[in-house]
């Protein structure tokens, strides 16, 4: 039974959390944050050109450079700090008791150690380096519940990947005027 429940949970490719698992467990955590009024970090992250990987070195190696990817992310961690896959190449990373400052300095940490990762190529020529986008956001301090805070680190993504990739954004409130 236990096996099972912990199948239920995991992602089989990368063997991190898998999505649902992530939102159950993060609405506990934010419960939790509430009550002792700690703040409960976000770090979400999705891979930089993962498509023309898959195209050019074909999907066994992308499946191989998300494995890598998640071992990377969880050496980079403390262990308290709870990695899942969320989709296709997109991460989050749930960071208890750590405000949005703290969660910027975890993110280049993971950000650097992408970065400087080796995956194999399978071939004498080795892959271009893989690079990974980030966006943090915390409670309380973007949002007061899951949806909210989920959603300001999704845009500061998004502003990581529209200022060009492998870099690191801390969710900005937008002001009335910027819309
Ligand atoms: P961007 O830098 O804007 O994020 O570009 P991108 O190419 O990474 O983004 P896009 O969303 O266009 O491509 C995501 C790709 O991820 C497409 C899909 O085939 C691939 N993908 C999703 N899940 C898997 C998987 O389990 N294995 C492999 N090999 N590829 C996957
Ligand atoms: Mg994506
Ligand atoms: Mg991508």
């Amino acid at each position: 039974m236990q096996t099972m429940r912990e199948q239920a949970n995991i992602d089989p490719l990368t063997g991190l959390y898998n999505r649902r698992f992530c939102e159950d467990y993060a609405r506990k955590l934010m419960a939790m944050a509430r009550r002792k009024e700690t703040p409960l970090g976000f770090i979400m992250m999705d891979l930089d050109h993962f498509k023309s990987f898959n195209d050019i070195y074909g999907h066994e190696v992308g499946d191989r450079i998300l494995r890598h990817f998640s071992k990377t992310v969880t050496q980079a961690m403390r262990e308290t700090n709870l990695t899942a896959r969320f989709g296709g190449e997109e991460f989050v990373v749930l960071l208890p008791d750590t405000g949005p400052q703290d969660c910027q300095v975890v993110a280049e940490r993971i950000r650097k150690a992408v970065a400087h990762m080796t995956v194999p190529s399978g071939t004498e020529k080795p892959l271009p380096q893989i690079t990974v986008s980030l966006g943090i956001a915390a409670y309380p301090a973007h949002g007061t519940t899951l949806d909210e805070v989920l959603q300001a680190s999704d845009r500061a993504l998004n502003d990581s990947k529209r200022a060009g990739r492998n870099r690191t954004t801390l969710y900005v409130e937008e002001t009335e005027a910027a819309g």
